[in-house]
């Protein structure tokens, strides 16, 4: 998608640090992070929500060890994470382009807001 600011970053278009990579997903610091580390796991395919990879099931999996791997990467799996995808505006998606939070390196609340 030509106006997709996470298509753009993951194409290498608009130049990010990225934690990780792989022929699937790409991995970057949140440019507004909620916690000392926030990072976006995001799929270089360009899917709107968490409901478009219900047929999707390799990159379902794919998603989720990127995820585990951004954990390991930052420290994050000795030290405790949360893993968010908000699905849909009431959840708070801004971008509409799949990812998945990882967040770390506070106590985290629950429930959350
Ligand atoms: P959502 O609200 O959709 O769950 O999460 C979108 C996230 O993307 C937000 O946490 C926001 O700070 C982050 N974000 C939005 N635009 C950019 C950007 O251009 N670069 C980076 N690194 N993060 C972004
Ligand atoms: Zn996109």
């Amino acid at each position: 998608m030509s106006d997709c600011i996470f298509c753009k970053i993951a194409s290498g278009e608009i130049k990010t640090p990225l934690i990780y990579s792989n022929d699937i997903v790409v991995a970057f610091h949140d440019i507004n992070p909620q916690a000392p580390k926030h990072i976006l796991v995001v799929p270089k395919e360009h899917i709107k929500t968490i409901n478009d990879l219900h047929e999707k099931p390799g990159l379902s999996a794919a998603l989720m060890n990127a995820c585990i791997e951004v954990a390991k990467i930052t420290g994050l799996d000795k030290d405790g994470y949360r893993i968010v995808a908000n699905c849909g505006e009431k959840a708070g998606q801004s971008v509409w382009h799949l990812h998945f939070h990882v967040l770390g390196g506070r106590p985290m609340k629950w429930p959350p807001g």
